[in-house]
């Protein structure tokens, strides 16, 4: 072997020790509100709309079932939404919009990939990742975030920290409604209606062509006529673990 083969080898061992030492575990993180306790019990509703379009059938049923949401919103998604983001607008005791990112990127600061979407990838691009979002937000008039969720849900612990320090709140979830909104409508409905008190419900807003948005409106009827009552994130005490909230 050449000098410069060796070398060139030695140097590429370091450098795979060296990310794989970094590469520290992705978490999920989950979140709770305050349970009700007595009552019929409460849940809330987050939704994320990551890009693409808009799901009337949900944002039709919430508006006319008076079931409040709080909607992670992108910039990609904001920007090409503005309808039904009027509509949100509409009706500020319904819906409050949260960042969900400026490009869709994971909040993970390492490079690699989760569920086949590139990650952000370096401190700075999670950080451009989160403020982008912001200013989206901020872009339209919506009150300031104080939530954050990544997309994909999944994040480096440093990351966290980070996000942390930017001064948002890091929105897990304790009920996965639809499964990336892959699931079919039966299985997502019967995912929700299953929701406890005190639990935190995500979903997607944004695939108005897939079976689950059908779930995800027969799920929460379902838990109205249980006698559910529905908050926003904002409204209620939260806990979330990993760091994410306290
Ligand atoms: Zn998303």
């Amino acid at each position: 072997m050449h000098l410069f083969q060796k070398h060139f080898c030695a140097i590429a061992m370091s450098m795979w020790a060296v990310s794989a030492a970094h590469a520290a575990p992705l978490v999920e993180p989950t979140l709770h509100i305050k349970p009700e306790a007595g009552g019929s019990g409460r849940v809330a509703l987050t939704l994320d709309a990551c890009g693409g379009r808009t799901d009337t059938r949900i944002l039709s049923a919430l508006v006319e079932n008076r079931i409040p949401a709080t909607i992670f919103v992108t910039g990609i998604w904001l920007k090409r939404n503005a309808a039904a983001v009027e509509i949100m607008r509409a009706h500020p005791d319904l819906f409050e919009l949260e960042n969900h990112g400026g490009r869709h990127v994971p909040a993970v600061d390492t490079p690699r990939k989760i569920y086949g979407i590139r990650a952000a990838g370096s401190p700075a691009a999670v950080l451009a990742e989160v403020e982008s979002g912001a200013a989206a937000l901020a872009g339209t008039g919506e009150p300031a975030p104080k939530w954050f969720r990544g997309a994909t849900a999944e994040y480096s612990p440093s990351a966290i920290a980070m996000i942390r320090k930017l001064g948002f709140k890091i929105a897990g979830f304790s009920i996965n409604g639809d499964g990336g909104s892959l699931l079919g409508a039966k299985e997502t409905a019967r995912r929700i209606a299953a929701a406890k008190d005190g639990d935190v419900i995500i979903s997607h807003i944004n695939q108005p062509t897939h079976a689950a948005g059908e779930g995800v409106v027969q799920g929460l009827l379902a838990l109205k006529a249980k006698g559910f009552t529905f908050v926003r994130l904002n409204d209620v005490d939260n806990f979330g673990n990993d760091g994410t909230t306290d």
